[in-house]
């Protein structure tokens, strides 16, 4: 990056910096993960530089020969890997994404049932801060009280007395797996749209480390860039009756033209998906998980259902006597990040909640197996039992980064 040197040495400065946090630091926030050199080098190409608003074979500007090739790689290869009639790679982001499935199926005021957004769905999916619960009647399910897991028998009540028209699934922070096919039973008894949100874990259902919603949804909705390990994005992907009404709903409903850098470094992040290699990564992922949740469970940490079956989980720290934003910075001084969460019933307010959620992607990604989840658990313990303790947290900041720089991160194997 010697001319963004040249040329803007306070960004360039920033950017080193950054990259020199993400190498040293144990980055467990469950969103994130690292993409690899190639996914960057795709999204930081002149593809940036380019306009194409529409489809393929019908744009709006001319000069479409690459991109019209790009994007339906991108969506062939989407398609492949998920099993999926329809996919449309053009939505900005996950937030856009989900929007568009609403444009396309229902009308302002209509009802939508989701998770409720503290027991672990996502702003989109009808809180009342976002545009999902402001344009449309949002309501919710909670999860049970008891085990903390989904509950079937309440879902279906509550799309019974709401009668929404589109159901979501698909979730934020549930470390659990969620029962499709008992979604797909519910939709068809009230005559709702399905629509699976799988931005969490759709890199686990890449790599065939998680159920696949897709036969099950009427469309399922999901970004690339967290467990999926591709660029900042979201896709749609859906039944072939629903494929116009979705083209349409991203564009021209939602957007204008698509990031095509983007698209192009999701048709690598797709290729990259497909490989064996992938596929490692994923159960590893959950394997690591489980390593981390044991480890935690056996440092006398509750964790939000006793465990859990994908790449995150939710520690309640009530036991402890610490709120999750003060561990989070503790944590986070001591190079261990992650983030303060709601768990289901919190009694605290949220902008300072009981939990913090962690999540195994990234780490996996740098190559940490059982050993290093093991150490991760009794780092998380040594600070937390004595949070105001600066020389350990220093002391344990050093150690992480001697370890990380162990585990070169992929997009970052130039750094030592
Ligand atoms: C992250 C997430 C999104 C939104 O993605 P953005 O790209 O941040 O807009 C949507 N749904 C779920 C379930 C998510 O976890």
């Amino acid at each position: 990056m010697q001319e963004l040197l040249a040329s803007d040495q306070e960004i360039y400065n920033l950017i080193k910096q950054e990259e020199q946090r993400q190498a040293d630091k144990i980055r467990l926030i469950a969103s994130e993960n690292y993409v690899s050199l190639p996914v960057l080098q795709a999204t930081g190409s002149v593809l940036t530089n380019k306009y194409s608003e529409g489809y393929a074979g019908r744009r709006y500007y001319e000069g479409q020969q690459v991109i019209d090739l790009v994007e339906n790689i991108a969506i062939q290869r989407a398609k492949d890997l998920f099993g999926a009639e329809h996919a449309n790679v053009q939505p900005y982001s996950g937030s856009p994404a989900n929007l568009a499935v609403y444009l396309a199926f229902i009308k302002p005021g209509d009802t939508i049932l989701g998770m409720a957004l503290p027991h672990g769905g996502h702003l989109t999916h009808g809180s009342p801060v976002s545009i999902s619960g402001k344009y449309f009647h949002a309501c919710s399910y909670a999860l049970d009280p008891e085990t903390g897991l989904l509950n079937y028998d309440t879902i279906r009540q509550t799309a019974i007395d709401n009668q929404p028209k589109i159901i979501i699934a698909g979730h934020s922070a549930y470390p659990r797996i969620p029962d499709f096919a008992k979604f797909r039973e519910i939709a068809d008894e009230v005559g709702a749209i399905l629509m699976v949100d799988m931005a969490h874990f759709a890199g686990l259902v890449a790599g065939g480390a998680h159920p696949s919603p897709v036969l099950h949804a009427d469309v399922v909705t999901t970004t690339t860039h967290k467990s999926l390990r591709g660029p900042r994005g979201a896709m749609i992907l859906c039944k072939a009756q629903h494929a116009a009404a979705i083209d349409k709903a991203v564009f021209p409903g939602i957007q204008g033209g698509p990031h095509d850098n983007t698209t192009a470094a999701i048709a690598v992040a797709m290729k990259e998906a497909a490989s064996d290699e992938f596929k490692s990564y994923a159960v590893q992922v959950v394997q690591n998980a489980r390593s981390l949740a044991d480890s935690l469970l056996a440092n006398n940490f509750n964790l939000v259902t006793g465990g859990t079956d994908n790449h995150l989980m939710l520690i309640d720290l009530t036991n402890k006597g610490i709120g999750g934003k003060r561990a989070a910075k503790a944590l986070d001084k001591a190079g261990i990040v992650t983030n303060y969460n709601a768990v289901p019933f919190d009694k605290r307010k949220p902008t300072d909640p009981s939990g913090i959620r962690i999540g195994t992607s990234a780490v996996t990604s740098r190559g940490f197996k059982e050993q290093e989840m093991v150490y991760i658990g009794e780092k998380i313990n040594r600070i937390l039992a004595d949070i105001d303790n600066n020389e350990l947290i220093e002391q344990t900041a050093a150690e992480i980064k001697e370890l990380c720089s162990r585990f070169p991160a992929p997009g970052l194997e130039h750094i030592s």
